[in-house]
């Protein structure tokens, strides 16, 4: 069996690694630690969202001992995500039990946020051995950043920046392409992060759970962002890549680098090397697809090491070649009834 070269599989794979049917080693491990979020961003939650009852999150302890048992299988990559990761109480306790495993087996502990709480954070994170983070950010207009987030403050996640660039933490923004929204501001989004010295990730929406909007209305592709983009600035295509799905060209005017994630236009999965663990113990083998394990309650009636491992190389076998984004047209439906809250994107 071929095992697929991906950013995080280079290295000499443990015995007992985890490779899927279709050869490709998992490596990546991403974390929701909470569904509850301090934003409600208009393509990702609807404004009154219900949140999951708090005894059905997996606590602090039970989170460590999993991504510690898939640490133990191979993972090299670890990220935290949510919901809004740094909302969840008590965070730092697991962000520090993680980070005894940098170096331990573990490449990278990282996190996706919002940057909300990133001021009160950012050092402290630093001290636990986080060295790049993802920040969410798809506007620099205060008030339409008020607008896409229902909720968001755009000051405070400027602090936020300061902040964790003030601790070495290096940043990547994430940029949700939104039709009618930000695409006039693109260039401006790629002038401010590469004037700071951070990479900008480009992302199509994507068809998961229900919303108050329309999201044929919020679709903007790829391809003619970056025929938009091309006007104005001089791409070459770069080989960089993080291990995710992103495709990197390096901005000739800035000297920074852009990327773009394309699940809709461009299907990614054949390089896939991750899968997803939901608050609740839900291990989901593709973001796009349904096809899950029950990871709680193996750690709620057995419990033991054994009974995890086996769980999880169960679970790996059954990982699906690949997604299957499409909005239902008919009725507007998403494709993929869970929230991106629920798995963390
Ligand atoms: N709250 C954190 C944040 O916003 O960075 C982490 C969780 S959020 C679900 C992770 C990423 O998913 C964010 O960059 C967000 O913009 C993106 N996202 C959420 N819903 C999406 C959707 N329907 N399509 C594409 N990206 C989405
Ligand atoms: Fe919260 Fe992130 Fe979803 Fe926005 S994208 S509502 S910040 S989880």
């Amino acid at each position: 069996m071929t095992v697929l070269q991906t950013a995080q599989s280079f290295e000499t794979p443990v015995e007992n690694g985890l490779i899927d049917p279709f050869g490709r080693a998992v490596t990546y491990l991403r974390v929701s630690v909470t569904d509850r979020c301090d934003f409600r961003c208009t393509y990702c939650m609807a404004e009154n969202m219900s949140f999951l009852p708090k005894k059905d999150l997996l606590s602090l302890d039970e989170l460590d001992r999993l991504c510690s048992a898939f640490i133990e299988r191979g993972v090299r990559k670890l990220r935290l995500t949510g919901g809004e990761p740094l909302v969840r109480k008590n965070i730092m306790y697991l962000v520090r039990q993680l980070g005894r495993h940098i170096g331990q087996g573990l490449d990278e502990l990282t996190l996706t946020t919002n940057g909300s709480q990133l001021a009160r954070y950012a050092s402290e994170l630093a001290d636990c051995g986080v060295r790049r983070i993802n920040v969410s950010l798809d506007t620099l207009d205060p008030e339409k950043f008020r607008k896409i987030t229902r909720w968001g403050d755009f000051n405070r996640v400027m602090e936020g920046l300061d902040a964790a660039q003030k601790a070495g933490i290096a940043i990547k923004l994430n940029t949700v392409a939104l039709k009618d929204f930000n695409d006039s501001e693109m260039p401006a989004l790629i002038q401010f992060a590469h004037g700071r010295g951070m990479d900008l990730t480009v992302i199509e929406t994507m068809p998961m759970g229900e919303i108050d909007e329309d999201r044929t209305e919020q679709y903007l592709p790829l391809s003619k962002l970056r025929s938009d983009l091309e006007q104005q600035f001089t791409f070459h295509d770069l080989t960089y890549r993080t291990g995710g799905p992103a495709r990197f060209v390096k901005v000739a005017e800035t000297g920074g680098r852009v990327g773009f994630i394309t699940p809709m236009t461009h299907n990614f999965c054949e390089s896939c090397n991750r899968v997803r663990l939901t608050c609740t113990g839900t291990l989901y083998l593709c973001l796009g697809q349904n096809d899950a394990a029950d990871l709680r309650s193996v750690l709620r009636t057995d419990g033991s090491a054994t009974a995890i491992d086996t769980a999880i190389s169960e679970a790996i076998s059954r990982k699906p070649k690949g997604h299957d984004f499409i909005i239902d047209r008919s009725n507007n439906r998403p494709s993929v009834a869970r929230h991106m809250s629920m798995t963390g994107g």
